[in-house]
């Protein structure tokens, strides 16, 4: 089956190396000439809102996808028109813009923080009255790593605020205390079968993850079972179909839902080594109509992001529990290139050994050039 991949960054990457052992055949979009993912299968170059290179895309492909969740709307809408389309377009809609989506979570009874809509200097004046300090406000589109945020601690930071994001459509939410933040992938199948992976523990550095643990330790089961029904509502609400991803705070018994994204996740790239079945892997599974696979981890993992700059392959690989995966972009401050997979045979060994790792894959200072 040709599966087509509007983005070909490291998640198109991924998806393509996954789809080989399937017998799939992937092809990706993506503005400029060789992507992270166009160095592993054929590309398609060209805008995502280029009707030629979407419809050169869909005459490649006998199913499409995207790892992308800023894809315009109206370009998977006329994909769907001219050939199946996993995830839902809609999908697409509710997570672009986060007061929809906060919105859709609260109608499925998914708890989120406290939030309101800011489209004015009054109404923002309304929204801090109301929510009260301190606060997150937010641009509701194209927010991502942390990016088209600020924190709002007095109210003179309201002022700041105000002047570097008001003007766009916005949100306001309640800064939530969190003890931890944890991520939840499910994935549907056609046939509408669900299936979870465990809950990840995710620790970001200046907006962007640096290391996630999973199965996230000391957890009570209940909380597996409560992320996972309430994904369970949102996949089924949106008649999904491949990998969600929920990111959720969680605050002592509490979980609450910060966003959604309509795609694999930085979050379970731990699956590729330590899971029965990666994500990537049940991603295509869905989307192309076959059985899913085991989500189940193997044994216990950290994943460690690498931001700016790959470290030299052989320090990495010098320990040897490393599983490094690099992604063929060049080096820039802030830009994911890389990350590696460690596994352990159970949480205790785990706890022992994170110290270690932490140290080893410790988040280094972009250096120009290296
Ligand atoms: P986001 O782009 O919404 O995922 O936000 C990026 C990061 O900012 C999150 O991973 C949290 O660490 C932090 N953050 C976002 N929203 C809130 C909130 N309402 N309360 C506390 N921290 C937040």
């Amino acid at each position: 089956m040709r599966v087509g991949i509007l983005g070909g960054g490291q998640l198109g990457r991924m998806l393509a190396l996954a789809g080989y052992p399937l017998g799939l055949r992937p092809t990706v979009l993506e503005p400029g000439e060789e992507s992270s993912a166009g160095q592993v299968c054929p590309q398609v170059s060209g805008e995502f809102d280029d009707y030629r290179a979407l419809y050169e895309l869909a005459r490649a492909s006998d199913v499409v996808t995207f790892e992308f969740e800023n894809v315009p709307v109206e370009s998977a809408r006329w994909l769907a028109e001219r050939v199946p389309v996993f995830p839902p377009p809609r999908a697409l809609e509710v997570s672009q813009e986060r007061l929809a989506e906060k919105q859709f979570f609260v109608s499925l009874g998914v708890p989120t923080p406290p939030f309101a809509p800011v489209d004015s200097r009054e109404e923002f004046d309304a929204a801090v009255a109301s929510i009260g300090l301190p606060a997150v406000l937010k641009t509701r589109r194209f927010g991502y790593d942390g990016k088209g945020q600020a924190v709002l601690r007095t109210p003179a930071d309201c002022e700041a605020a105000w002047a570097k994001l008001g003007g766009r459509p916005l949100i306001l939410e309640g800064f939530v205390a969190f003890d931890r933040e944890l991520s939840l992938l499910a994935v549907r199948g056609r046939d509408g079968r669900i299936a979870a992976y465990p809950l990840i523990e995710n620790v970001h550095r200046d907006g962007i993850l640096h290391r996630s643990v999973a199965p996230a330790g000391n957890l009570r089961e209940e909380l597996n079972e409560r992320a996972a029904e309430y994904a369970s509502r949102v996949l089924a609400e949106l008649d999904y179909v491949g990998v969600l991803t929920i990111e959720w705070f969680q605050d002592g018994p509490r979980l609450l839902a910060n966003e959604m994204a309509p795609r694999v996740h930085n979050s379970g790239h731990w699956t590729i080594d330590a899971a029965v079945t990666s994500q990537f892997e049940n991603h295509l599974r869905a989307v192309c109509g076959l059985p899913l696979g085991r989500c189940d981890a193997v044994g216990h993992a950290a994943m460690y992001n690498f931001i700016g700059a790959v470290p030299p392959v052989p320090e990495v690989l010098a320990n040897p529990d490393a599983k490094l995966h690099v992604y063929g972009k060049g080096a820039r401050a802030a830009r994911k290139v890389g990350h590696v997979t460690l596994r352990a045979g159970s949480a205790d060994e785990l706890a022992d050994r994170l110290p270690e790792w932490d140290a080893q894959f410790e988040r280094r200072p972009f250096v120009k050039g290296e």
